[in-house]
């Protein structure tokens, strides 16, 4: 980019996936304002980037006025996704959480600066009302816009987590797809985007060692054992994926994200098969299944290893933020492709 050095507001800021994202596309982009709500996110936030403008505020606070100021040329964002989501109730442009995204597009086109948009969603808002909002108002500003659903598996990263993301630029359109298809793949001109940046299984991902009560801390205790048994999705760690952690994680046992057996030379299917004939939970412990630690999720996230959560924050809260959040290396490529 040589001059034009990249000034990005972070919309929705939470733990700064984006922020990571733009540092790891090494492209000279500065986060020049970063808007929260959420004040833990904004703890976390601010401890890792201690000279950015973090802000904890509202987004229907923000006016065009103040934004111009900052001359930002980008915009990052990951607006709530419940209203789309299958399992919440699915109001989309009717439910208050949408009020804020909404106020944006109000705004955007009183924004003198902006020529490039990223924004993360969950799988579903393509098919709703906000999706048609948001594209209409890209274009009658002058976005050319393209939208993807992706997940890391396709970097060969072992962790699910499917997304939808748009990528808007004004003035000139992009040299790949076009705006009535949603790609699936990221698109295959440039082999620095394409290239997978995995590694392969669990493994590499795992924390190295473990102190005894430090473990403790993440076993999945027997009462939860005996009572869930069947609906965990348990893996190895010579697995070479994982399903995705959401922020319910630990807390809900179905469908949240993988647990991990902590023992690989013990056999799973023995260890189950005898646990099934006399329903004895040794047999299971023996396996010490466990929850993945916020550390090991924010790897497979793509998180930088200086990433770090202040002390005061507890573990669900870790959990939570972190399944709000992305993956970094999914939206790095986003980003350079956007910006190719
Ligand atoms: N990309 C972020 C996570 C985004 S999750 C990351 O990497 O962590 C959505 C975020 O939007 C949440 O942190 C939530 O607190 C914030 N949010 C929701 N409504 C908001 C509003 N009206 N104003 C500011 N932030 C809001």
């Amino acid at each position: 980019m040589g001059e034009t050095k990249l000034r990005i507001l972070e919309l929705y800021s939470g733990i700064g996936g984006m922020h990571y994202a733009a540092e790891l596309a090494n492209v000279g982009a500065e986060v020049v304002f970063s808007v929260d709500i959420n004040t833990s996110a904004n703890e976390v936030y601010r401890h890792n980037f201690k000279q950015t403008n973090q802000q904890s505020r509202n987004i229907e606070s923000l006016n065009a006025n103040e934004i111009n100021k900052l001359k930002p040329n980008f915009i990052m964002m990951s607006p709530p996704c419940q209203p789309f989501t299958r399992v919440g109730l699915k109001l989309d442009v009717e439910d208050s959480r949408c009020s804020s995204f909404l106020h944006l597009l109000d705004v955007l086109p009183h924004l003198e600066t902006i020529s490039f948009i990223l924004m993360e969603n969950v799988v579903g808002f393509e098919t709703s009302e906000m999706r048609n909002a948001f594209t209409k108002a890209l274009k009658s500003c002058g976005f050319y816009f393209r939208e993807f659903l992706l997940s890391p598996v396709s970097l060969q990263i072992p962790n699910s987590r499917n997304r939808y993301y748009l990528i808007a630029k004004k003035f000139t359109n992009f040299a790949f797809g076009t705006e009535t298809d949603i790609m699936t793949t990221f698109p295959s001109n440039s082999c620095e985007v394409t290239m997978p940046v995995g590694q392969k299984t669990l493994e590499p991902y795992l924390e190295k060692s473990f102190a005894d009560e430090e473990l403790a801390r993440f076993l999945l205790p027997a009462k939860t054992l005996m009572k869930y048994w069947r609906i965990f999705d348990v893996r190895q760690r010579s697995d070479v994926s994982s399903c995705c952690f959401t922020k319910a994680y630990s807390h809900y046992a179905e469908g949240t994200g993988s647990v991990l057996q902590h023992v690989s030379s013990e056999s799973f299917h023995e260890k189950f098969a005898e646990f099934e004939k006399d329903g004895n939970v040794a047999h299971l412990k023996l396996l010490q299944l466990r929850y993945f630690t916020p550390r090991e999720i924010a790897n497979l996230m793509g998180f930088p290893a200086h990433f770090s959560f202040p002390e005061n924050t507890s573990l669900k809260t870790r959990y939570r933020l972190l399944g709000n959040s992305l993956n970094v290396h999914v939206v790095s490529r986003l980003l350079k492709i956007l910006l190719e």
